[in-house]
């Protein structure tokens, strides 16, 4: 059984369009694939239809922008109900701010590159959340950088001049909405420090105290000490632990299957579960 619980589709900052995401996974030999757009549902339904089509288990997430003072916040949820009100809500406000800040961005590298909001739209699918990996393709479609790694690696850097923050609702109000929403809360990535600051171990004790049920410990973003330590809090807070690709297309070099959850997991977050249903096929 190989399951891969975090991949990105052109839903929000993937290459890859939903049907697409899922007929790749087949390919990759996958049992069970969850798509988990940037604060967004969009690609569900297409995603489903390939499923069904090609053989493979989808489970229906979303990774949602959250801070916790003042530090992003990934938060993978799984099998929640698309339609559940303060979740809708939360996620329509951070995609929308997300624009402005994409703009805000775009008008201040504009001032010292030969870059333009118009460029950036080019690259950002329908209904798409829009994200900093738009803007690099941008870049590197006008031959400002030669990849989106060197975009993110100089002017898209957290730590960068031209870099500004989108709105994200408080990680443990997140929480608790995904749960209200039948859905299940795993923090993505918690060791992934070099994309800015990371929470304290303490963070995570709190949000598993309001509902936190499982943390990304697999990740090609963490060092073999970050896996430990990370299994070593799982086990002692009581959270299932998972592993994934968090796969972007070509975009990134993150390959689908890279990192697996195991099945017993996988049951558990479905057991948890009661927002809708894994799309089997
Ligand atoms: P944003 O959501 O707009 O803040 O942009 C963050 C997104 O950019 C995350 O989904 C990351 O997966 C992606 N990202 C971060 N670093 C890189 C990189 N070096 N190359 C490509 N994508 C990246
Ligand atoms: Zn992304
Ligand atoms: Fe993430
Ligand atoms: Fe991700």
């Amino acid at each position: 059984m190989a399951i891969d619980l975090h991949v990105h589709s052109t839903a929000s900052d993937g290459t890859d369009a939903p049907g697409d995401v899922v007929r790749a996974a087949a390919v990759a030999g996958l049992d069970t694939v969850a798509l988990t757009d940037h604060d967004t549902t969009a690609g569900w339904a297409e995603a489903a239809a390939a499923a069904r089509e090609v053989g493979v288990a989808l489970v229906p997430g979303a990774e949602i922008s959250c801070r916790s003072n003042g530090i992003g916040v990934h938060m993978l949820s799984y099998l929640h109900d698309p339609e559940h009100p303060a979740l809708l809500a939360e996620l329509a406000l951070t995609r929308d701010d997300r624009v402005d800040r994409a703009r805000r961005m775009v008008r201040h590298i504009g001032a010292d590159y030969d870059l333009l909001w118009e460029h950036v739209l080019e690259h950002v699918g329908d209904d798409a959340t829009v994200g900093r990996p738009h803007i690099a393709d941008a870049m590197v479609a006008r031959g400002l950088v030669a990849s989106r790694d060197e975009a993110f690696a100089t002017v898209l850097h957290s730590g960068s001049r031209y870099y500004r923050p989108h709105h994200a609702p408080e990680a443990a109000v997140v929480v608790r909405a995904i749960r209200d929403a039948g859905g299940v809360p795993v923090m993505a990535h918690p060791r992934a420090g070099h994309r800015g600051r990371l929470v304290p171990d303490r963070v995570i004790e709190r949000l598993a105290a309001v509902g936190l049920g499982g943390l990304e410990v697999d990740h090609r973003d963490h060092d073999p000490a970050d896996r430990e330590a990370l299994r070593g809090m799982a086990r002692e807070l009581g959270l299932v632990m998972t592993g994934s690709s968090d796969y972007h297309g070509a975009g990134k070099l993150n390959r689908l299957g890279e990192f697996t959850t195991s099945p017993a997991a996988l049951a558990e977050i479905v057991d948890q579960a009661t927002g809708t249903e894994v799309v089997r096929p």
